[in-house]
């Protein structure tokens, strides 16, 4: 912003919308021209993750706090937030909060490789444009003034003079007809799920409830409630049938009913719940893993987010140092120092962390750096080195499988192998999945430490730290006899859970990996196999139906990807036509196949599909060229 001595004539806040239209369209990977000072967030396509960056790069900016409800229903267009700013902000001339040169926004994106990689190629553009700025200007950006509090923000933004209320999403009258038609049908179909949604809303808080809810059909915003799982299916409370590609976020390898899960649950029922003393079996799953993956030692937790918490604190203690660092676009589960994101303006000096969450302090990240996948990264890492426990990656990014990392993979292990780093892989998703002996086995290089989860339970809460006897030695000091003087040695933590090996978890999980050795490698390779048969029909319809989505997929994950030109509401739409059309899947739009799925099962997820495309193409979506002239980044939703 201008200084005093040389005031610019603009007014106040004109420059701060034309900042916030700049801040907005890298956030929403669009160009400043691009974003429309009347246009909700909502409708420009944010969900709520995206708000709360939006929120956090307002108070970077700005250094005022927006909650990013507020963005979603009060202040909720460039035009209010520059209204409510420049009433918030102190009058010019008084310390004020600077509006920084401009510097790239970095956007996690799910699916939509193409897209992603146009976003990144424009921010690297912008940075070198902003650099040679900088550059040429001598100076950096200004520090962010303190904090304040917004007083009565909604007192504020609706008292503006110059607001216009935006109508969220415009509709033609024919996509109107389309999405009322939608929702009427839907909501009558599963009018069961629908109310046990309402009629449960207050006494149970479910963080999943509002992950995809929208103004403009909530009333077909809630969860299908499943009561009944076969194969590669469900039936609804309604008794609607679905395929399921959710497959319990590919917990589901063998299906919801693979034959040896009863087998192991009537011999738990039948024994009781066993929790205190040692686990009989648990050395025996140990050891299944061990054969299976070449780790050197295994324990177990319940859940991913618990596994990987374990392997980051077992990191911290056997290197004796507390930095970590990670990825962007990754999801490491809900832990908070993994809960991270890169901070949405470049700050001189090194890399940062952000929380991703609010309720997370920003101590918490202290210690953690969020990298790009990019080649300065690894100078970064390199300088860094010494100071690092762990290098944490999922070494196959669940939402982006498009994403080739096996050269990366390979300067990680060398760099971590020079600097005595932990190479932690997070392999929840693709452990067991992609191979039986997960990505390690597949692009042949090993990690120090790696976490399993989901697959290896079939269904049941399991998370699995394994690795390294350097690092594992670090929950109990490492081996030791009864028939000689050996002791514990290694420096140990602590990572305990009431729940850990339990009964039920093991003797499923024991069964789990003893079919997974059965059928070795083929089982996955075989199941990919017919994925890639799956995606090749599902881009073929795309294809002859001109429509701009494409499916990628890595081994049995698949990802539909979609275009930056269609809007958010054609992929929120996709989804819920999909399931009209009976192929249930979750909120996040991670796809699995299992073994359980049959051919009738793939057939009707293609056939389904393209009715999809049909009834959507019919109602006025899934066009590239309709009404907004300007592309909306979709896929990083
Ligand atoms: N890591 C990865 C790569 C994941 O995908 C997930 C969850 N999808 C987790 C960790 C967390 O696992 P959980 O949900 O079992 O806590």
């Amino acid at each position: 912003m201008a200084s005093h001595d040389n005031p610019d004539p603009t007014p106040r806040r004109e420059r701060i919308l034309a900042q916030l239209k700049a801040d907005m369209g890298r956030l929403y990977g669009l160009g400043e021209a691009q974003v429309d000072a009347q246009i909700s967030f909502i409708a420009l396509g944010a969900d709520s993750l995206l708000l709360l960056q939006a929120s956090q790069s307002i108070e970077e900016r700005f250094g005022i706090r927006i909650p990013f409800r507020l963005l979603m229903d009060e202040v909720d267009t460039p035009a209010l937030l520059a209204d409510y700013l420049d009433r918030e902000l102190p009058p010019e001339g008084q310390p004020a909060a600077p509006l920084a040169t401009v510097t790239p926004v970095v956007v996690e994106t799910a699916g939509g490789g193409s897209a992603l990689e146009r976003l990144i190629e424009q921010q690297l553009e912008l940075m070198t444009q902003q650099l040679a700025l900088l550059r040429g200007a001598g100076s950096a950006a200004a520090p962010a003034a303190p904090r304040q509090t917004p007083r009565t923000v909604r007192r504020a933004a609706l008292a503006s003079p110059s607001s216009v209320r935006p109508a969220g999403l415009s509709f033609s009258s024919r996509q109107q007809r389309y999405v009322d038609g939608l929702v009427e049908r839907l909501s009558r179909r599963t009018a069961g799920s629908r109310w046990l949604a309402e009629r449960y809303r207050q006494p149970l808080a479910d963080g999943r409830a509002p992950a995809r809810l929208r103004r403009e059909w909530k009333g077909i915003c809630y969860q299908i409630a499943a009561q009944r799982g076969e194969g590669g299916r469900i039936w609804d409370v309604d008794g609607n049938e679905y395929v399921d590609i959710t497959m319990g976020y590919g917990a589901l390898l063998f299906g919801h009913s693979p034959p040896f899960l009863s087998a192991a649950l009537e011999d738990h029922a039948r024994r009781g719940m066993r929790l205190g003393p040692q686990n009989e079996i648990a050395g025996e799953v140990a050891e299944l893993i061990r054969e299976l993956t070449g780790v050197e030692r295994v324990s177990f937790l319940n859940s991913g987010t618990e596994a990987v918490m374990a392997a980051v604190r077992l990191a911290r203690t056997a290197t004796g140092r507390d930095k970590i660092a990670m990825f962007t676009g990754s999801y490491h589960g809900s832990f908070d120092a993994v809960m991270a994101r890169a901070p949405d303006f470049a700050h001189e000096g090194e890399p940062r962390a952000l929380p991703a969450a609010l309720g997370i302090p920003a101590p918490a990240l202290h210690d953690v750096m969020v990298l790009d996948f990019a080649p300065e990264s690894l100078a970064v890492l390199r300088r860094h080195g010494p100071e690092l426990a762990a290098i944490l990656i999922e070494p196959k990014q669940s939402r982006r499988p498009e994403l080739e990392l096996g050269e990366l993979l390979r300067q990680l292990r060398a760099l971590a192998n020079e600097t005595g780093t932990a190479l932690l892989f997070d392999e929840v998703i693709t452990g067991f999945r992609t191979h039986p002996g997960g990505i390690q086995a597949l692009f042949g290089v090993t990690a120090d430490l790696v976490t399993y989860g989901k697959a290896v339970g079939a269904g049941m809460p399991i998370g699995v730290v394994a690795g390294k006897s350097r690092f594992m030695d670090a929950l109990d000091g490492g081996t030791w006899s009864f028939e000689d003087d050996s002791f514990p040695r290694a420096d140990m933590t602590q990572v305990r859970g009431t729940f850990f090996k339990h009964p039920l978890v093991m003797t499923v999980a024991r069964a789990a990996l003893t079919e997974l050795r059965q059928r070795g490698p083929a089982l996955q390779r075989e199941l990919g196999e017919r994925t890639a048969e799956l995606v090749r029909r599902l881009n073929r319809i795309f294809e002859d139906e001109d429509v701009a989505i494409r499916v990628n997929h890595f081994t049995s994950l698949f990802v539909f990807a979609f275009d930056g030109r269609l809007l958010a509401a054609d992929w929120d739409l996709f989804f819920h036509q999909l399931l009209e059309n009976g192929v249930y899947v979750w909120e996040q739009r991670v796809c699995y196949l299992s073994t359980a799925h049959t051919e009738a099962d793939v057939d009707h997820i293609v056939h389904a599909v393209r009715e999809t495309v049909v009834q959507m193409k019919a109602g006025g979506f899934l066009d590239v060229r309709r009404s907004r002239p300007e592309p909306v980044l979709a896929a990083a939703l």
